[in-house]
């Protein structure tokens, strides 16, 4: 019996795959590479070019291989391209999702860990973010995250899914073996955009806003190592396995961090003045965004290992100082 990682060619699927296997786990991947990379796939597992919202292919797939469960990160996932382009964001995120349901369900495949996130919350009530607040997305990408959540919750009302969601906060850094990491193009995230500065492939980073109510006017994100976030992944899929009953789980580290402050670590780290700019903000960035994970850790028994931002964004630097052109070389 297999695993199914759907999206295991991207960042947090290349890296929860690696985990499996370090497992011992049997581990089939799809993956329609349009954002992921092949060659972020280990030939331990055996690997499928196939689109969730292909229908026919998701039925071959299950109808080839013995699927157990399945994580599933196939999706777009990028707040600003989501709010200029929201309907490509329906139609991955949710059209995709349903095509992927309705297989799961006429073969009677009944398990699913999905990526959710922090962006579901929107603009929060409170600092930390529990997983019983309210959730009214302020961008697209949310908004489509939240809906998928819906849409398992009421498949496993009719069909007798069971499902786990785990809102991540914002994931960073790289596997520490060194052989994959964060490669997005065109990249948008914060610390590999940082990085790119001392990497020689910018001249400086630009600040989206200094003028929001936080401690210095820039955003507060929870910085969560994405090897803690694949171990959760192995977790919430053993307690499905175990029984366990539909969930939602919020990952982050619980510690909020500025962009200058993440910025100001980036310099430390690197030994590069990282020069920075402050420009408009960004459509749709609520001001903080900070994790309470207590929920993940008693009932999953989660123990993120990389709680510090320096160690974080030291293992990125390793990653993207060794393969500047991503898994171009
Ligand atoms: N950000 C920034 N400059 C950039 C990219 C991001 O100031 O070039 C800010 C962004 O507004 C947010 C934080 O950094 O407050 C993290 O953004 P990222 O896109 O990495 O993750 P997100 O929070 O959107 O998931």
């Amino acid at each position: 019996m297999a695993i199914l990682v759907l999206g295991g060619a991207g960042y947090i699927g290349s890296h929860t795959v690696y985990e499996l296997l370090d497992a011992g786990r049997d581990v089939v991947v799809a993956d329609n590479l349009v954002t992921g990379f092949r060659a972020a796939v280990p030939s331990q597992a055996r690997f499928y070019q196939a689109d969730i919202r292909d229908r026919a292919a998701m039925d071959r797939l299950f109808e080839t291989e013995q699927i157990d469960g399945v994580i599933h990160f196939a999706a777009f996932s990028q707040v600003g391209e989501s709010m200029t382009d929201p309907l490509k964001y329906y139609d991955n995120n949710l059209h995709g999702t349903m095509v992927l349901l309705q297989s799961m369900t006429d073969h009677g495949v009944d398990k699913i860990v999905f990526s959710s996130t922090a962006a579901t919350y929107g603009e929060p009530e409170q600092i930390p973010i529990l997983e019983t607040d309210a959730a009214t997305p302020t961008n697209c990408y949310g908004e489509t995250k939240l809906a998928m959540e819906h849409m398992m919750s009421w498949t496993s009302r009719a069909h007798g899914l069971r499902y786990v969601a785990l809102r991540y906060f914002n994931a960073c850094g790289a596997h520490p073996g060194g052989a994959i990491g964060e490669a997005h193009d065109p990249e948008t995230h914060l610390i590999p955009l940082i990085l790119q500065v001392p990497g020689g492939k910018r001249e400086k980073v630009f600040i989206f806003g200094d003028d929001y109510p936080t401690r210095d006017g820039t955003c507060v994100r929870d910085y969560i190592h994405v090897t803690d976030l694949a171990q959760a992944h192995i977790l919430a899929l053993d307690y499905l396995l175990r029984g366990g009953e539909n969930n939602v789980f919020n990952l982050g580290n619980g510690v909020g961090f500025t962009v200058k402050e993440v910025i100001d670590t980036a310099r430390r780290v690197t030994g590069h003045p990282i020069p920075a700019e402050v420009c408009e903000r960004r459509a749709g960035d609520p001001a903080q965004l900070v994790a309470s994970s207590e929920k993940a850790k008693s009932v999953l028994g989660w123990k993120p290992r990389y709680d510090d931002l320096s160690t974080i964004i030291s293992s990125a630097w390793q990653w993207h100082s060794t393969h500047p052109n991503g898994y171009g070389g």
